[in-house]
Protein backbone atom coordinates (compact mmCIF):
# COMPACT_ATOMS: atom_id res chain seq x y z
CA UNK A 1 0.00 0.00 0.00
CA UNK A 2 1.27 3.58 -0.93
CA UNK A 3 -0.12 6.94 -0.12
CA UNK A 4 -0.72 7.70 -3.52
CA UNK A 5 -3.17 5.30 -3.30
CA UNK A 6 -4.99 6.99 -0.64
CA UNK A 7 -4.66 9.72 -1.57
CA UNK A 8 -6.05 9.00 -5.18
CA UNK A 9 -9.11 6.98 -3.68
CA UNK A 10 -9.87 10.41 -1.43
CA UNK A 11 -9.99 12.27 -4.14
CA UNK A 12 -12.14 9.82 -6.28
CA UNK A 13 -14.48 10.90 -3.14
CA UNK A 14 -13.58 14.73 -2.42
CA UNK A 15 -12.72 16.63 -5.51
CA UNK A 16 -10.15 19.56 -5.12
CA UNK A 17 -9.68 19.24 -1.36
CA UNK A 18 -6.83 19.64 -0.29
CA UNK A 19 -4.58 16.45 0.39
CA UNK A 20 -1.47 18.11 1.84
CA UNK A 21 -2.54 17.39 5.73
CA UNK A 22 -2.71 13.21 3.85
CA UNK A 23 1.02 13.28 3.21
CA UNK A 24 2.26 14.91 6.22
CA UNK A 25 0.09 12.39 8.42
CA UNK A 26 1.83 9.66 6.71
CA UNK A 27 5.14 11.44 6.77
CA UNK A 28 4.76 12.02 10.80
CA UNK A 29 3.65 7.94 10.92
CA UNK A 30 6.47 7.03 8.65
CA UNK A 31 9.24 8.13 10.89
CA UNK A 32 7.13 7.38 14.29
CA UNK A 33 7.15 3.93 13.55
CA UNK A 34 10.64 3.93 11.55
CA UNK A 35 12.17 0.37 12.57
CA UNK A 36 9.46 -1.51 13.66
CA UNK A 37 7.57 -4.75 12.36
CA UNK A 38 5.04 -6.31 12.26
CA UNK A 39 3.99 -10.12 12.60
CA UNK A 40 4.31 -10.82 9.67
CA UNK A 41 7.78 -8.89 8.58
CA UNK A 42 6.40 -6.07 6.77
CA UNK A 43 7.41 -2.19 7.93
CA UNK A 44 4.75 -1.19 10.58
CA UNK A 45 3.55 1.30 8.39
CA UNK A 46 1.81 -0.97 6.11
CA UNK A 47 -0.95 -1.14 8.88
CA UNK A 48 -1.64 1.98 8.96
CA UNK A 49 -1.15 2.75 5.18
CA UNK A 50 -4.52 0.04 5.18
CA UNK A 51 -6.37 1.32 7.56
CA UNK A 52 -6.44 4.23 5.91
CA UNK A 53 -7.21 3.14 2.39
CA UNK A 54 -9.75 0.95 4.09
CA UNK A 55 -11.56 4.56 5.11
CA UNK A 56 -11.10 6.95 1.87
CA UNK A 57 -13.16 3.45 0.31
CA UNK A 58 -15.97 3.56 2.86
CA UNK A 59 -15.90 7.73 1.82
CA UNK A 60 -14.28 8.52 5.28
CA UNK A 61 -13.88 12.15 5.89
CA UNK A 62 -9.82 14.27 5.77
CA UNK A 63 -9.77 13.99 9.67
CA UNK A 64 -11.01 10.38 9.71
CA UNK A 65 -8.08 9.24 7.00
CA UNK A 66 -5.34 11.38 9.10
CA UNK A 67 -6.26 9.46 12.17
CA UNK A 68 -6.30 6.00 10.47
CA UNK A 69 -2.89 6.90 9.38
CA UNK A 70 -1.67 8.13 12.42
CA UNK A 71 -3.89 5.85 15.11
CA UNK A 72 -1.36 3.54 16.42
CA UNK A 73 1.44 6.08 17.10
CA UNK A 74 1.04 7.44 20.60
CA UNK A 75 0.01 3.26 21.69
CA UNK A 76 3.10 2.22 19.96
CA UNK A 77 5.92 5.00 19.66
CA UNK A 78 7.80 8.02 21.67
CA UNK A 79 5.53 10.45 20.15
CA UNK A 80 2.27 11.60 22.24
CA UNK A 81 -1.26 12.74 21.90
CA UNK A 82 0.31 16.14 22.65
CA UNK A 83 2.32 15.90 19.40
CA UNK A 84 -0.37 14.86 17.32
CA UNK A 85 -2.72 17.22 18.49
CA UNK A 86 0.24 19.95 17.86
CA UNK A 87 1.19 19.11 14.03
CA UNK A 88 -2.90 17.86 12.69
CA UNK A 89 -5.25 19.72 15.35
CA UNK A 90 -7.86 18.69 18.03
CA UNK A 91 -9.87 17.15 15.91
CA UNK A 92 -7.52 14.58 14.90
CA UNK A 93 -6.11 14.16 17.74
CA UNK A 94 -9.61 13.74 19.77
CA UNK A 95 -10.16 10.91 17.24
CA UNK A 96 -6.78 9.73 17.72
CA UNK A 97 -7.65 9.32 21.87
CA UNK A 98 -10.40 7.64 21.00
CA UNK A 99 -9.12 4.99 19.07
CA UNK A 100 -6.25 4.30 21.70
CA UNK A 101 -9.10 4.59 24.57
CA UNK A 102 -10.59 1.71 22.86
CA UNK A 103 -7.70 -0.53 22.24
CA UNK A 104 -7.04 -0.64 25.86
CA UNK A 105 -9.80 -2.88 25.94
CA UNK A 106 -8.98 -6.26 26.21
CA UNK A 107 -11.79 -8.93 25.40
CA UNK A 108 -11.87 -11.12 28.22
CA UNK A 109 -14.51 -13.82 27.36
CA UNK A 110 -18.05 -13.62 27.40
CA UNK A 111 -18.55 -12.10 30.53
CA UNK A 112 -16.44 -9.12 29.49
CA UNK A 113 -18.96 -8.72 26.61
CA UNK A 114 -21.32 -6.13 27.73
CA UNK A 115 -18.64 -3.83 29.52
CA UNK A 116 -16.56 -3.70 26.19
CA UNK A 117 -20.21 -3.18 24.40
CA UNK A 118 -20.89 -0.13 26.50
CA UNK A 119 -17.92 1.33 25.90
CA UNK A 120 -17.63 0.34 22.09
CA UNK A 121 -21.12 2.50 22.23
CA UNK A 122 -19.87 5.19 23.91
CA UNK A 123 -16.62 5.82 21.98
CA UNK A 124 -19.40 5.60 19.16
CA UNK A 125 -21.74 8.19 20.29
CA UNK A 126 -18.76 10.54 20.99
CA UNK A 127 -17.81 10.25 17.50
CA UNK A 128 -19.00 7.93 15.40
CA UNK A 129 -15.93 8.21 13.10
CA UNK A 130 -13.67 6.45 16.06
CA UNK A 131 -15.80 3.17 15.17
CA UNK A 132 -15.13 3.59 11.68
CA UNK A 133 -11.60 3.81 12.45
CA UNK A 134 -11.40 1.15 14.58
CA UNK A 135 -13.62 -1.47 12.12
CA UNK A 136 -10.85 -0.90 9.73
CA UNK A 137 -7.93 -1.18 11.88
CA UNK A 138 -9.40 -4.57 13.24
CA UNK A 139 -9.99 -5.53 9.19
CA UNK A 140 -6.66 -5.02 8.56
CA UNK A 141 -5.87 -6.97 11.54
CA UNK A 142 -7.85 -9.94 11.13
CA UNK A 143 -6.19 -9.46 7.03
CA UNK A 144 -2.76 -10.77 8.65
CA UNK A 145 -3.77 -12.89 11.13
CA UNK A 146 -1.32 -15.49 9.69
CA UNK A 147 1.41 -13.59 11.60
CA UNK A 148 -0.04 -14.40 15.05
CA UNK A 149 0.22 -17.68 17.19
CA UNK A 150 -3.02 -19.68 16.91
CA UNK A 151 -4.63 -19.28 20.15
CA UNK A 152 -3.99 -15.38 19.70
CA UNK A 153 -5.91 -15.86 15.79
CA UNK A 154 -8.97 -17.74 17.54
CA UNK A 155 -9.02 -14.71 20.08
CA UNK A 156 -9.18 -12.41 17.89
CA UNK A 157 -11.59 -13.79 15.66
CA UNK A 158 -13.94 -14.66 18.50
CA UNK A 159 -14.23 -11.28 19.58
CA UNK A 160 -14.26 -9.83 16.21
CA UNK A 161 -17.33 -11.91 15.43
CA UNK A 162 -18.88 -11.54 19.08
CA UNK A 163 -18.36 -7.87 19.40
CA UNK A 164 -17.64 -5.96 16.31
CA UNK A 165 -19.63 -7.80 13.66
CA UNK A 166 -22.49 -7.32 15.87
CA UNK A 167 -21.90 -3.83 15.48
CA UNK A 168 -21.31 -3.45 12.18
CA UNK A 169 -24.52 -5.22 11.71
CA UNK A 170 -26.63 -2.95 14.20
CA UNK A 171 -25.29 0.29 12.23
CA UNK A 172 -26.19 -1.37 9.25
CA UNK A 173 -22.65 -1.68 7.73
CA UNK A 174 -23.02 -4.42 5.69
CA UNK A 175 -20.00 -4.36 3.85
CA UNK A 176 -17.90 -4.62 6.83
CA UNK A 177 -20.09 -6.88 8.50
CA UNK A 178 -19.69 -9.59 5.72
CA UNK A 179 -15.97 -9.39 5.39
CA UNK A 180 -15.11 -9.73 9.16
CA UNK A 181 -17.94 -12.37 9.27
CA UNK A 182 -15.97 -14.50 6.79
CA UNK A 183 -12.20 -13.91 7.94
CA UNK A 184 -13.43 -15.08 11.53
CA UNK A 185 -15.05 -18.11 10.01
CA UNK A 186 -11.33 -18.98 8.45
CA UNK A 187 -9.95 -19.00 11.51
CA UNK A 188 -12.59 -20.43 14.09
CA UNK A 189 -14.01 -22.97 11.84
CA UNK A 190 -10.52 -23.54 8.85
CA UNK A 191 -12.44 -26.84 7.95
CA UNK A 192 -15.53 -26.07 7.62
CA UNK A 193 -14.85 -22.88 5.98
CA UNK A 194 -12.41 -24.66 3.28
CA UNK A 195 -15.21 -27.11 2.54
CA UNK A 196 -18.10 -24.71 1.94
CA UNK A 197 -15.53 -22.43 -0.21
CA UNK A 198 -14.50 -25.03 -2.58
CA UNK A 199 -18.01 -26.15 -3.47
CA UNK A 200 -19.66 -22.42 -3.52
CA UNK A 201 -17.10 -20.41 -4.44
CA UNK A 202 -15.19 -23.26 -7.01
CA UNK A 203 -17.42 -25.97 -8.05
CA UNK A 204 -20.86 -24.25 -8.11
CA UNK A 205 -19.63 -21.19 -9.76
CA UNK A 206 -20.08 -21.95 -13.83
CA UNK A 207 -23.59 -23.21 -12.36
CA UNK A 208 -24.46 -20.20 -10.97
CA UNK A 209 -23.47 -17.88 -13.60
CA UNK A 210 -25.04 -19.93 -16.42
CA UNK A 211 -28.28 -19.73 -14.28
CA UNK A 212 -27.88 -15.77 -13.80
CA UNK A 213 -27.52 -15.37 -17.45
CA UNK A 214 -30.94 -17.65 -18.24
CA UNK A 215 -33.02 -14.60 -15.66
CA UNK A 216 -31.23 -11.85 -17.66
CA UNK A 217 -31.91 -13.17 -20.87
CA UNK A 218 -35.98 -13.05 -19.40
CA UNK A 219 -35.82 -9.73 -17.42
CA UNK A 220 -33.97 -7.50 -19.65
CA UNK A 221 -35.70 -7.44 -22.89
CA UNK A 222 -38.88 -6.73 -20.48
CA UNK A 223 -37.28 -3.68 -18.53
CA UNK A 224 -35.78 -2.36 -22.16
CA UNK A 225 -39.57 -2.29 -23.29
CA UNK A 226 -40.18 0.48 -20.17
CA UNK A 227 -37.12 2.69 -20.53
CA UNK A 228 -36.57 2.47 -16.72
CA UNK A 229 -33.03 3.02 -15.82
CA UNK A 230 -31.58 0.77 -14.19
CA UNK A 231 -28.25 -1.32 -12.94
CA UNK A 232 -28.38 -5.15 -12.28
CA UNK A 233 -25.85 -6.59 -10.50
CA UNK A 234 -25.72 -10.52 -8.73
CA UNK A 235 -25.09 -10.50 -5.10
CA UNK A 236 -23.63 -14.00 -3.15
CA UNK A 237 -24.10 -14.61 0.09
CA UNK A 238 -21.32 -14.61 2.05
CA UNK A 239 -19.90 -17.60 3.23
CA UNK A 240 -20.48 -17.29 7.28
CA UNK A 241 -24.51 -16.33 6.46
CA UNK A 242 -24.55 -19.53 4.37
CA UNK A 243 -23.14 -21.54 6.89
CA UNK A 244 -25.26 -19.98 9.61
CA UNK A 245 -28.31 -20.71 7.78
CA UNK A 246 -27.14 -24.25 7.67
CA UNK A 247 -26.37 -24.56 11.21
CA UNK A 248 -30.16 -23.26 11.94
CA UNK A 249 -32.00 -24.79 9.34
CA UNK A 250 -29.82 -28.36 9.65
CA UNK A 251 -29.84 -28.33 5.54
CA UNK A 252 -26.89 -29.35 3.53
CA UNK A 253 -25.42 -26.58 1.05
CA UNK A 254 -27.54 -28.13 -1.68
CA UNK A 255 -30.77 -27.29 -0.35
CA UNK A 256 -30.00 -23.83 0.55
CA UNK A 257 -32.06 -21.94 -2.97
CA UNK A 258 -31.04 -18.27 -1.96
CA UNK A 259 -27.23 -18.29 -1.90
CA UNK A 260 -27.52 -15.68 -4.65
CA UNK A 261 -29.74 -12.69 -5.23
CA UNK A 262 -30.34 -10.27 -7.78
CA UNK A 263 -29.80 -6.60 -7.11
CA UNK A 264 -31.62 -3.99 -8.96
CA UNK A 265 -30.48 -0.51 -8.76
CA UNK A 266 -33.06 2.61 -10.00
CA UNK A 267 -33.32 5.98 -9.72
CA UNK A 268 -36.38 7.06 -8.15
CA UNK A 269 -38.60 5.33 -5.63
CA UNK A 270 -41.12 5.01 -7.89
CA UNK A 271 -38.70 2.89 -10.29
CA UNK A 272 -38.57 0.64 -7.33
CA UNK A 273 -41.82 -0.38 -7.45
CA UNK A 274 -42.37 -0.22 -11.45
CA UNK A 275 -39.47 -2.91 -11.44
CA UNK A 276 -41.37 -4.69 -8.84
CA UNK A 277 -44.14 -5.07 -10.90
CA UNK A 278 -41.94 -6.15 -14.02
CA UNK A 279 -40.57 -9.08 -12.36
CA UNK A 280 -44.00 -10.74 -10.84
CA UNK A 281 -45.49 -10.32 -14.23
CA UNK A 282 -42.41 -12.51 -15.80
CA UNK A 283 -42.36 -15.11 -12.62
CA UNK A 284 -44.46 -16.40 -10.14
CA UNK A 285 -43.79 -14.83 -6.56
CA UNK A 286 -43.25 -17.20 -3.80
CA UNK A 287 -46.19 -16.32 -1.16
CA UNK A 288 -45.10 -14.62 1.86
CA UNK A 289 -41.46 -13.51 0.82
CA UNK A 290 -42.28 -10.47 -0.43
CA UNK A 291 -40.59 -7.48 2.20
CA UNK A 292 -41.54 -3.91 1.80
CA UNK A 293 -38.46 -2.51 3.17
CA UNK A 294 -39.14 1.00 2.01
CA UNK A 295 -42.23 1.65 3.54
CA UNK A 296 -41.40 -0.11 6.70
CA UNK A 297 -37.76 0.13 7.42
CA UNK A 298 -35.74 -2.35 9.22
CA UNK A 299 -35.12 -1.12 12.83
CA UNK A 300 -31.46 -0.03 11.59
CA UNK A 301 -32.80 1.35 8.57
CA UNK A 302 -32.10 -0.36 5.77
CA UNK A 303 -34.51 0.01 3.08
CA UNK A 304 -35.47 -1.98 -0.15
CA UNK A 305 -37.98 -4.39 -1.42
CA UNK A 306 -37.40 -7.62 -1.34
CA UNK A 307 -38.74 -10.78 -2.83
CA UNK A 308 -38.96 -14.17 -3.99
CA UNK A 309 -39.86 -15.57 -7.17
CA UNK A 310 -40.12 -19.21 -8.94
CA UNK A 311 -37.20 -18.73 -11.69
CA UNK A 312 -36.43 -20.62 -14.82
CA UNK A 313 -36.22 -24.34 -13.85
CA UNK A 314 -38.73 -23.10 -10.80
CA UNK A 315 -35.90 -22.18 -8.52
CA UNK A 316 -36.40 -19.53 -6.07
CA UNK A 317 -34.63 -16.28 -6.76
CA UNK A 318 -34.30 -13.35 -4.84
CA UNK A 319 -34.70 -10.16 -5.85
CA UNK A 320 -33.84 -6.65 -3.78
CA UNK A 321 -35.01 -3.55 -5.46
CA UNK A 322 -33.41 -0.01 -4.88
CA UNK A 323 -32.42 2.94 -5.79
CA UNK A 324 -28.61 4.35 -5.59
CA UNK A 325 -28.96 5.88 -1.98
CA UNK A 326 -30.68 3.09 -0.49
CA UNK A 327 -27.81 1.07 -2.20
CA UNK A 328 -25.29 2.98 -0.87
CA UNK A 329 -26.79 3.21 2.75
CA UNK A 330 -26.76 -0.56 2.90
CA UNK A 331 -23.09 -0.88 1.82
CA UNK A 332 -22.37 1.87 4.39
CA UNK A 333 -24.38 1.90 6.89
CA UNK A 334 -27.07 4.45 8.34
CA UNK A 335 -24.57 5.64 10.43
CA UNK A 336 -22.94 6.65 7.18
CA UNK A 337 -25.79 8.14 5.86
CA UNK A 338 -26.25 9.95 9.02
CA UNK A 339 -22.67 11.47 9.31
CA UNK A 340 -22.31 12.27 5.65
CA UNK A 341 -25.78 13.63 4.61
CA UNK A 342 -28.33 14.46 6.89
CA UNK A 343 -26.68 14.98 10.70
CA UNK A 344 -29.17 13.90 13.00
CA UNK A 345 -32.49 15.68 11.70
CA UNK A 346 -33.63 12.55 9.24
CA UNK A 347 -34.95 10.50 12.20
CA UNK A 348 -33.94 7.10 10.80
CA UNK A 349 -30.86 6.78 13.41
CA UNK A 350 -31.89 3.45 15.21
CA UNK A 351 -33.47 4.76 18.97
CA UNK A 352 -30.42 4.03 20.64
CA UNK A 353 -28.56 6.25 19.23
CA UNK A 354 -30.46 9.11 19.87
CA UNK A 355 -30.24 8.33 23.81
CA UNK A 356 -26.63 7.96 23.95
CA UNK A 357 -26.28 10.89 22.11
CA UNK A 358 -29.41 13.00 24.23
CA UNK A 359 -27.39 11.72 27.79
CA UNK A 360 -23.91 12.87 26.18
CA UNK A 361 -25.18 15.85 25.93
CA UNK A 362 -26.11 16.47 29.00
CA UNK A 363 -23.22 15.65 30.68
CA UNK A 364 -20.26 16.97 29.20
CA UNK A 365 -17.44 15.60 31.28
CA UNK A 366 -16.99 11.80 29.93
CA UNK A 367 -15.30 10.33 32.78
CA UNK A 368 -18.38 11.18 34.97
CA UNK A 369 -20.26 9.38 32.15
CA UNK A 370 -18.06 6.28 32.53
CA UNK A 371 -18.78 6.27 35.79
CA UNK A 372 -22.71 6.60 35.57
CA UNK A 373 -22.53 3.69 33.41
CA UNK A 374 -25.00 1.88 35.33
CA UNK A 375 -27.59 3.97 32.73
CA UNK A 376 -30.51 3.00 31.65
CA UNK A 377 -30.17 2.48 28.72
CA UNK A 378 -27.47 -0.08 28.53
CA UNK A 379 -28.85 -1.98 31.91
CA UNK A 380 -32.69 -1.91 30.90
CA UNK A 381 -32.26 -3.03 27.12
CA UNK A 382 -30.40 -5.79 25.42
CA UNK A 383 -30.50 -6.65 21.68
CA UNK A 384 -31.44 -10.19 20.08
CA UNK A 385 -31.49 -11.38 16.65
CA UNK A 386 -34.33 -12.42 14.58
CA UNK A 387 -33.16 -15.37 12.08
CA UNK A 388 -33.49 -12.94 9.47
CA UNK A 389 -31.09 -10.43 11.37
CA UNK A 390 -33.77 -8.14 12.32
CA UNK A 391 -32.41 -6.28 15.23
CA UNK A 392 -35.02 -6.07 18.36
CA UNK A 393 -34.34 -3.68 21.27
CA UNK A 394 -36.18 -5.31 24.76
CA UNK A 395 -35.87 -4.66 28.20
CA UNK A 396 -33.14 -6.40 30.10
CA UNK A 397 -34.52 -10.50 31.35
CA UNK A 398 -36.60 -10.33 28.42
CA UNK A 399 -37.80 -13.59 27.52
CA UNK A 400 -39.05 -15.08 24.11
CA UNK A 401 -42.44 -14.61 24.94
CA UNK A 402 -41.44 -10.79 24.87
CA UNK A 403 -39.57 -11.24 21.99
CA UNK A 404 -42.26 -13.03 20.00
CA UNK A 405 -45.01 -10.15 20.81
CA UNK A 406 -42.26 -7.54 19.71
CA UNK A 407 -42.29 -9.29 16.07
CA UNK A 408 -46.19 -9.90 15.52
CA UNK A 409 -49.37 -10.34 17.91
CA UNK A 410 -50.14 -13.42 16.21
CA UNK A 411 -46.39 -14.97 16.54
CA UNK A 412 -46.98 -14.07 20.33
CA UNK A 413 -50.09 -15.79 20.38
CA UNK A 414 -49.24 -18.65 18.62
CA UNK A 415 -46.16 -18.98 20.54
CA UNK A 416 -45.52 -22.62 22.00
CA UNK A 417 -41.64 -22.82 21.95
CA UNK A 418 -38.30 -20.94 20.97
CA UNK A 419 -35.13 -21.60 19.28
CA UNK A 420 -32.28 -19.83 20.99
CA UNK A 421 -29.35 -19.85 19.47
CA UNK A 422 -29.86 -23.29 18.13
CA UNK A 423 -31.09 -24.58 20.96
CA UNK A 424 -34.69 -25.43 22.06
CA UNK A 425 -35.88 -23.25 25.05
CA UNK A 426 -38.40 -22.29 27.29
CA UNK A 427 -40.75 -19.19 26.77
CA UNK A 428 -39.77 -18.14 30.06
CA UNK A 429 -35.95 -18.65 29.77
CA UNK A 430 -34.38 -15.34 29.99
CA UNK A 431 -32.77 -13.64 26.81
CA UNK A 432 -29.42 -11.92 26.72
CA UNK A 433 -27.62 -10.02 25.02
CA UNK A 434 -27.04 -10.82 20.85
CA UNK A 435 -29.53 -13.68 21.06
CA UNK A 436 -30.58 -15.07 18.04
CA UNK A 437 -34.01 -16.00 18.70
CA UNK A 438 -36.88 -18.07 16.89
CA UNK A 439 -40.30 -18.62 17.66
CA UNK A 440 -42.03 -22.06 16.95
CA UNK A 441 -45.57 -21.32 16.56
CA UNK A 442 -48.29 -23.17 16.44
CA UNK A 443 -51.02 -22.04 13.44
CA UNK A 444 -53.79 -23.68 15.69
CA UNK A 445 -53.78 -22.09 18.79
CA UNK A 446 -55.91 -18.79 18.77
CA UNK A 447 -55.31 -17.83 22.65
CA UNK A 448 -51.96 -16.91 24.58
CA UNK A 449 -51.68 -18.55 27.91
CA UNK A 450 -52.24 -16.61 30.75
CA UNK A 451 -49.56 -18.04 32.74
CA UNK A 452 -47.07 -15.71 30.46
CA UNK A 453 -47.51 -13.00 32.71
CA UNK A 454 -46.11 -14.41 35.00
CA UNK A 455 -42.71 -13.90 33.04
CA UNK A 456 -43.47 -11.41 30.41
CA UNK A 457 -41.73 -8.06 30.70
CA UNK A 458 -42.27 -5.77 27.95
CA UNK A 459 -45.44 -3.82 28.53
CA UNK A 460 -46.67 -4.94 24.69
CA UNK A 461 -46.39 -8.69 25.46
CA UNK A 462 -48.31 -8.17 28.90
CA UNK A 463 -51.32 -5.99 26.68
CA UNK A 464 -51.79 -8.65 24.76
CA UNK A 465 -51.45 -11.27 26.78
CA UNK A 466 -54.15 -9.71 28.82
CA UNK A 467 -56.32 -8.53 25.82
CA UNK A 468 -56.49 -11.98 23.87
CA UNK A 469 -56.58 -14.15 26.61
CA UNK A 470 -59.64 -12.82 27.38
CA UNK A 471 -60.87 -13.18 24.35
CA UNK A 472 -60.62 -17.50 24.79
CA UNK A 473 -64.60 -18.50 25.22
CA UNK A 474 -63.51 -20.53 28.31
CA UNK A 475 -62.45 -17.11 29.94
CA UNK A 476 -65.53 -15.85 29.03
CA UNK A 477 -67.07 -18.15 30.20
CA UNK A 478 -65.50 -18.24 33.65
CA UNK A 479 -66.07 -14.49 33.79
CA UNK A 480 -70.07 -15.38 34.48
CA UNK A 481 -68.78 -18.09 37.24
CA UNK A 482 -69.69 -16.89 40.69
CA UNK A 483 -66.87 -16.13 43.27
CA UNK A 484 -64.16 -14.63 40.41
CA UNK A 485 -62.62 -11.27 40.54
CA UNK A 486 -63.53 -8.95 37.82
CA UNK A 487 -60.36 -7.65 36.55
MN1 LIG B 1 -3.87 -0.59 14.55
Amino acid sequence: MTIERIIKKFEENHPGEDTTMLRLAYDFALEAHSGQLRKTGEPYIQHPLHTAFLLAEIKADLPTIIAGLIHDVPEDTDKTIEDVQKNFGEEVATLVAGITKLGKIKYRGIERYRENLKKMFLAMAADIRVIFIKFCDRLHNLRTLEGLPPAKQKRIAQETLEIYAPIAGMLGIWRLKWQLEDLCFKYLYPEKFQELEQEYEVEKKAERNQYFQKIKKELLPRLAETNLNYDLEVRFKHLYSIYQKMQRKDRKFDEIYDVFALRIIVPTIDDCYKALGIIHTIWRPKPNRFKDYIAVPKPNGYRSLHTTIFGPEGKAVEFQIRTQEMHEESLYGLAAHWYYKARNQNGLQPHWVKEIIDIQKEISDTSELIKNIKLDIFNDRIFVFSPKGDVFELPEYSTPIDFAYAVHTNIGNQATGAIVNDRLAKLDQELKNGDLVEIITDKGRQYPNRDWLKFAKTKRARDRIKQFAKKSPIENFKRFLPGRKKE
